[in-house]
């Protein structure tokens, strides 16, 4: 069993000035960062570093085929990934002295997709394969319409979450794993506990799991619910935690992993890479999960 990973590629540029650049300034910053990004870059890696067969279904700019080698490198098959003209996906973020940051987004290549592009880089998936989804890139229902024709599972992170997950046929995924902004969006509540019953009740097939930062992570799924509490641990950077825990949750289920214990290791697993600065450089190999337990 493979995982398609139809998502984005991000090349993030991290500017560090003293303070956000003011509407009409020129401001020097002092170091610039090229690193790669992009949820549907991170959670590739996660599902890699997690030991599962995964194929990246992507476009990325000509001039950054680095980050097509970045990710290579960590075990991501990129033979489907095609190189275009144009930008690449990217972000231009300040971050600031008080760690303050602002953030320009370019969907550029991630935002290029068509049928046609699909169909084609969807090729090599088998009925029983998997596609996993973010919401970074455009025809996302198109990528759900040929799940069904070809028979993949479908697992869907709807982050970050906009009007168009709305019109999706949620019901048709297998997982569907949500942070709590999302979750309330999604289920038109205040209350987290509340979001969950109500998305069981729209999507009883589904296994649904929410995503709670530092209070762990519920899972539900057949009227059962289990709840995984976070592993207490010094926090340096969150990012890319919730794509190590998509990856890690994936993974467990398709390594055939009981639902409980599957929570457990992407849980495990998120906890690890808040411990390490950065998005992909943070997402643990599944040696260090598993000696972690230890
Ligand atoms: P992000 O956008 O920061 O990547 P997210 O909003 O998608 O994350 P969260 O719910 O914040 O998702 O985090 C995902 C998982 O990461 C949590 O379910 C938890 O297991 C783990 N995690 C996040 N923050 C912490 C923390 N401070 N301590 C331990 N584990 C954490």
């Amino acid at each position: 069993m493979k995982v398609f990973n139809f998502g984005s590629i991000n090349v993030d540029m991290v500017y560090r000035v003293p303070h956000l650049v003011q509407p009409g300034e020129t401001l020097a910053s002092r170091t610039l960062e090229t690193v790669l990004g992009g949820k549907g870059a991170n959670q590739s890696v996660a599902l890699a570093r997690a030991g599962v067969e995964v194929h990246h279904i992507g476009r990325i700019g000509v001039s950054d085929q680095w980050a097509t080698e970045q990710m290579a490198a960590a075990g991501v098959g990129m033979e489907a990934v095609e190189q275009i003209e144009g930008p690449s996906g990217h972000a231009i973020i300040q971050v600031d002295d008080h760690g303050e940051n602002s953030i320009i987004l370019h969907g550029g290549a991630n935002q290029s997709f068509n049928r046609e592009v699909l169909e084609k880089q969807l090729a090599g998936a088998e009925r029983g394969d998997w596609l996993l989804m973010q919401n970074e890139c455009n025809d996302i229902e198109v990528a759900f319409d040929i799940a069904q024709k070809r028979g993949l599972a479908i697992a869907f992170n709807p982050a970050p979450m906009s009007d168009n997950v709305r019109q999706l046929p949620l019901e048709r995924c297998s997982v569907l794993i949500v942070n709590e902004t999302e979750a309330l969006d999604l289920a038109e509540t205040q209350d987290a506990d509340e979001a969950l019953a109500v998305l069981a009740e729209r999507y009883p097939e589904t296994r649904l799991v929410l995503t709670l930062g530092s209070k762990g992570a519920l899972l539900q799924h057949a009227g059962n619910q289990v709840r995984e509490a976070a592993l207490p641990v010094k926090v340096v950077d969150t990012t890319g935690a919730g794509d190590t825990f998509v990856g890690y949750f994936l993974a467990g289920l398709i390594q055939g992993l009981d639902e409980p214990s599957a929570l457990q290791r992407a849980c495990r697993a998120a906890a690890l890479s808040v411990t390490v600065a950065g998005a992909t450089p943070s997402i643990p190999t599944i040696s260090v999960v598993d000696r972690s337990q230890d």
